[in-house]
């Protein structure tokens, strides 16, 4: 079977062919590539052909495809039971894990997706306050719940969605949308409507408009704000978490938020999403408080001994550094090899993440992403791909390196950028 028999066959029974939109590639055009394998920084599609992979599972997989560490916690696991539907020591043994390194996470509930974590701390959120408004950033994804799909970023930009269908105008009007790092625009939102405000979320560095920084002093103020009015701050740490530091973007910044969300990277590739955060507030859900929330496979052992597995990988002596190390190298290549060419490309890095602009700066919200020239991200990601190096297929999404990206690996996806800059710069 090849790649376009796949994916037509799969149209036949899933819609558009993907279970996740931004998978069917509308934002570069042509059919799908469809997976059979992952090995190390490795996929292979159903014809054989490998890949480098650069999507990492949109973050998950910060070690590596199936790391041999990781495969093992989940095949031992599986032996003694795959779900228990019950507590498990597990649980506990990663939210300590996770507590450790985030120690403004007090008290963690494990879910199954960010979609869920997020929507169940905007609903703490607004418990512990008794108001309603919640306030996001344009281009930020939160998940696809139906109060977090206003203005809202990833597949639902890449497809020309940020509002959704289907959600009603009573709930997208508890959601108040500010530009991302305008701290004046925040600042008069909340002269106007501080009383009416339970929360305000943020991804720290956006990760689903690329990857855009957070200008100095923008995530200062929004604690101050939110402290200031009695409202809650929610590090939206799904991308974030655990990639530039063990702490994530709060522990770089120095900053307590209310509460946190996290996913991918804590399940190892497996489905995971957690809230966590101040106990008094955390101590608002059942069954302790009136916030209701539950989940049949919410701390599922092999998810949670995936990321333990995945956790302990990273806090390993040296392993920290040569991420940061064969990420660092990565970005400067990039830029270097783009200057070389004379193609405006700016890149920004976080951690192991990164993000790629076609433009001379690098954009500091939605509007300024929309305006990078974004019709040379397909070109660059199809001759890329015919080159055996895959990105993310749209440009409103980040650049994953793992810890199995080592420099031989790199320096041949250098190589091959080298190829195709000069088509673009053209
Ligand atoms: N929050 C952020 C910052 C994300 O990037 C994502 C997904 O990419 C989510 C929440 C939703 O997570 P999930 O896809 O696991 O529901």
């Amino acid at each position: 079977m090849n790649n376009i028999e796949a994916f037509e066959r799969a149209t036949s029974v899933l819609v558009g062919g993907v279970d996740s939109p931004v998978r069917a590639w509308k934002g570069v055009g042509g059919t799908p590539l469809s997976f059979v394998g992952g090995r190390g920084a490795y996929l292979e599609d159903v014809e054989g052909k490998r890949y480098v992979d650069y999507v990492g599972s949109w973050g998950p997989l910060i070690v590596g495809h199936s790391h041999p560490q990781v495969v093992r916690a989940i095949c031992e696991r599986a032996q003694r039971g795959i779900s228990f539907g019950a507590p498990s020591p597990l649980e506990t043994e990663l939210a300590e894990t996770i507590r450790r390194t985030f120690p403004s996470m007090e008290k963690i509930r494990f879910v199954t997706s960010g979609t869920e974590a997020t929507m169940t701390a905007l609903r703490l959120a607004r418990g512990a306050t008794g108001r309603s408004l919640v306030v996001k950033f344009a281009g930020c994804y939160h998940g696809h719940h139906d109060g977090m799909l206003v203005s809202s970023g990833s597949g639902s930009l890449t497809l020309g969605q940020p509002d959704s269908a289907g959600v009603p105008q009573e709930v997208a009007r508890c959601t108040a949308v500010v530009p991302y790092n305008d701290r004046e625009a925040v600042k008069a939102l909340f002269n106007e409507k501080g009383q009416d405000i339970a929360a305000v979320i943020v991804e720290p560095w956006a990760g689903n408009m690329g990857l855009v920084p957070p200008l100095p002093g923008f995530l200062e103020e929004l604690r101050n704000l939110t402290a200031g009015h009695g409202a809650l701050l929610i590090f939206d740490e799904v991308i974030t978490g655990f990639r530039p530091s063990e702490g994530g973007v709060q522990q770089k910044a120095a900053i307590r938020p209310d509460l946190t969300c996290l996913g991918k990277i804590i399940g190892g590739g497996l489905p995971v999403g957690a809230v966590g955060g101040r106990a008094e507030v955390m101590d608002q859900l059942a069954p302790l408080g009136p916030v209701y929330q539950a989940g049949t496979l919410a701390g599922n052992p092999l998810a949670m001994a995936a990321g333990l597995a995945t956790l302990e990988i990273l806090a390993s002596p040296g392993i920290r550094e040569k991420l940061e190390d064969q990420a660092t190298f990565f970005a400067q290549g990039l830029a270097e090899a783009a200057r070389s060419c004379n193609l405006p490309l700016s890149v920004t890095r976080l951690g192991s993440v990164l993000g790629l602009f076609f433009s001379s700066s690098v954009p500091r919200n939605l509007d300024e992403v929309r305006a990078t020239e974004g019709s040379l991200y397909p070109l660059f990601f199809h001759a890329m791909a015919r080159r055996g190096h895959l990105f993310a297929p749209s440009p409103f999404e980040a650049t994953f390196v793992s810890l199995a990206h080592d420099r031989s690996i790199l320096e041949n996806t250098l190589g091959a950028a080298l190829e195709v800059f000069p088509e673009l710069a053209e």
